[in-house]
């Protein structure tokens, strides 16, 4: 039966999306090093640790699953770490992705759908964000990203290689069962620090600046739930399958929530007192980040049903409060 290859399918979008394309009936291999991803949270049985770069693991996992499309989300994803060490984020996202659908490629592979970020605009002009907007990332991961969106173009004229990239805006939020969520460490996101926070795991949560040009002062951020994200993807797997032309593709909601707005939803949510500071911006924030979300709906068919603030911190509350320790 022919398979979809998803890399790093142990990480937190990667195993939300696996766990969605399961349920379709898909059937799923999962490719991980598990640098960053949980063993614990691979769901479908056929999983192989090791290297996306690996030109002839990528030959041997084609050939035994009939491989007819990949997901490719394998990669470093920090921010802030990718300003301290660019080369190391070059490498990982962009040497090694290239070496991958270079043997995708070759190998009779020829849609793939690749995870984006909305760091590939930097420091937006209009916001709502459309996708043809300048694309002037300000960090080596955004960079990374990019690269790789314009390589898939380029091997689609080289070798009729079928993409959709998906530039994610803030994910977050846990499967329903409350079985898989995030488990980064450290952990840097905003949502999962409030809930840490709420636990009692953390003493406080820091507020990074107050005198952005926002409503209140905060940053605003376009949070999307990974199921959604999960059901982006596969829409996007369902476009090239049906022929339907390569592009990039915004994935949020279009509406937007400060970092206060944030942190008073979850105080509502989890009954908690959280604890904040106030602390000095963190650098590369822009003020405000929403997606413009017209261009998937049309193309797509997608639109975030489980995003709303009260589905998105209360679900992720219930995987933060239950398993308090992540995968371990
Ligand atoms: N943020 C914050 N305190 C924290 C972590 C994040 O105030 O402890 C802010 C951060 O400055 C940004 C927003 O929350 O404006 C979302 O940050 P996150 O790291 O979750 O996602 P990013 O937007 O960097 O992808």
């Amino acid at each position: 039966m022919a398979s979809i290859l998803v890399t790093g399918g142990a990480g937190y979008i990667g195993s939300h999306t696996v766990r969605h394309l399961l349920e379709q009936g898909h059937e799923v291999v999962v490719l991980d090093n598990l640098q960053t991803g949980h063993r614990g949270a691979v769901l479908t049985p056929h999983f192989y640790e090791g290297d996306i770069a690996d030109a002839a693991l990528i030959a041997e996992i084609v050939r035994k699953h009939s491989i007819t499309a990949a997901v490719h989300f394998a990669a470093l994803s920090l921010v802030g770490e990718s300003m301290k060490f660019p080369t190391k984020y070059l490498e990982a996202n962009t040497v090694k992705s290239q070496q991958f659908v270079q043997a995708l490629v070759e190998n009779g592979v020829r849609r793939i759908v690749f995870s984006s970020t909305a760091a590939v605009y930097g420091v937006p002009e209009v916001v709502p964000i459309p996708e043809d907007s300048p694309k002037h990332p300000i960090n080596p991961y955004g960079l990374s990203k990019l690269f790789i969106e314009q390589y898939l173009q380029m091997m689609e004229t080289l070798h009729g290689l079928k993409w959709i990239a998906l530039r994610y805006f803030n994910a977050a939020g846990a499967s329903e069962d409350g079985r898989i969520g995030e488990a980064h460490d450290p952990e840097t996101h905003l949502i999962p620090l409030v809930l840490q926070a709420a636990l009692g795991q953390r003493e406080s949560l820091s507020i990074f600046g107050n005198d952005y040009d926002t409503p209140d002062g905060t940053c605003i951020r376009d949070y999307i739930h990974v199921r959604d994200l999960a059901d982006a993807h596969a829409l996007a797997l369902q476009a090239l399958a049906d022929g339907k032309p390569s592009g990039s593709y915004n994935v949020g909601t279009g509406k937007g929530y400060s970092v206060l707005e944030i942190i008073e939803a979850a105080r509502r949510i989890t009954g908690r007192e959280i604890p904040t500071v106030q602390a000095p911006r963190r650098e590369g924030d822009p003020d405000e980040l929403v997606a413009q979300v017209d261009k998937i709906r049309q193309d797509l068919g997608f639109t975030a049903r489980h995003s709303d603030l009260e589905t998105l911190i209360s679900s992720a509350w219930n995987w933060h409060a239950n398993h308090p320790h992540g995968y371990r």
